[in-house]
């Protein structure tokens, strides 16, 4: 007899960036450098250490359920009703809990793939069966195959934009279509765990041309550009029926009481945040000129990492890289994701990569 379910056997596992101390040990050097998780680089943004360490007096006692003064300063800066704001334990807790929103058992999360790693895990979770497009050969969504691929039994689509492992992003003429195809009755999520990063103006920012649609909802993360990641605080605008519906099973307290003061400390550092994505799009600019000058074909990136497509060989330059004290995330047998760093820390990732590829 089993006490868990079956199918959940043959699932992977989330696998996240390998920890710092772990390398640095096996490895017997000074320090070591950390490319693999999306963060941005440079520490919490100014007074938020400070408001988080003034809210923890309060601990003893549950946070407030809704995150009411954070809502309503999410809804004030992006302009929409704060009946239509949830915010929740990260993005992917609220991306589960979409899922959980939408399906039975049996029913369909579409998505394209390569795409967030968290997803197909969310979907069999749910006990939700993935369908999964492949990408283009520019490592974008193929949004037309997408839009062939929706069933009867489709309820939700994430599209991920720009897209986590490529980097690359969908422009408003193919998403316009793309929306206008997907029935009525088949919620959209676009996920923009890196909107703050997107420097193309072809590519739309969701909250302000597609949130008022009925069947889209729009997921952002304060752990990127924010800063947040360790304190887990995401959030979402849907149509206020799916506000609801998401209220209903997310898991009660999921923003924390330390979560909500540091966003709302961050959101009054929004000229920081601006100035910070800026260093470090300047420098994705780089090392994609960089890599490309090493002969690898990376696709221009929306986000803060860049993809190298090495195929089956991504494994071998991930444990090469790390073994010069540099972790990138290697997804075998597609690529690699690094993640953009300090100026130091992309050079350092550089010097590596041209030794992996010429080992
Ligand atoms: N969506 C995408 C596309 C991501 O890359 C990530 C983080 N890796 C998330 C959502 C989740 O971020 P968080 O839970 O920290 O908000």
């Amino acid at each position: 007899t089993r006490l868990t379910r079956a199918d959940l056997d043959a699932l992977p596992s989330y696998v996240p960036g390998r920890n710092v101390a772990d390398l640095v040990r096996e490895l017997g050097i000074a320090e070591a450098i950390k490319l693999a998780s999306n963060e941005v680089p440079y520490g919490p943004l100014p007074g938020v250490v400070e408001a988080v360490t003034e809210a923890a007096r309060g601990m003893h006692r549950y946070p407030d359920l809704a995150a009411l003064q954070l809502r309503d300063a999410l809804a004030e800066r992006y302009g929409v009703a704060a009946e239509r704001v949830v915010t929740g334990c990260g993005s992917v807790a609220l991306a589960e809990v979409l899922v959980k929103a939408t399906c039975m058992p049996g029913d369909e999360v579409l998505y394209s793939w390569r795409s967030f790693e968290a997803y197909p895990i969310i979907a069999a979770g749910a006990g939700a069966t993935s369908i999964r497009v492949p990408n283009t050969g520019d490592h974008g969504h193929d949004l037309t195959a997408m839009a062939a691929a929706i069933t009867d039994r489709t309820r939700l689509i994430f599209v991920c934009n720009p897209n986590n492992p490529t980097g690359t992003a969908v422009r408003k003429p193919e998403l316009d279509r793309f929306l206008a195809a997907v029935p009525s009755d088949v919620l959209v999520v676009l996920d923009e765990a890196y909107r703050e990063l997107v420097t193309d103006p072809t590519v739309p920012d969701a909250l302000e041309t597609y949130a008022d649609r009925r069947n889209v909802v729009v997921l952002r993360t304060m752990s990127k550009a924010w800063g947040l990641a360790g304190l887990r605080m995401g959030y979402l605008v849907a149509q206020p029926e799916v506000a609801t519906a998401v209220r209903k099973v997310l898991t009660p307290f999921s923003t924390s009481l330390v979560a909500q003061a540091a966003a709302l400390a961050a959101l009054a550092q929004e000229q920081e945040v601006v100035r910070r994505c800026g260093l470090v799009t300047a420098e994705r600019d780089r090392v994609t000129e960089a890599l490309r000058k090493l002969s690898v074909d990376v696709p221009d990136s929306q986000a803060n990492f860049v993809w190298l497509p090495l195929g089956d060989r991504a494994a071998a330059f991930g444990a090469a890289c790390e073994s010069r004290g540099v972790i990138v995330r290697p997804f075998q047998p597609d690529g690699v994701r690094v993640t953009i760093g300090t100026p130091e820390e992309n050079d350092a990732f550089l010097a590596a990569a041209e030794a992996a590829l010429n080992a």
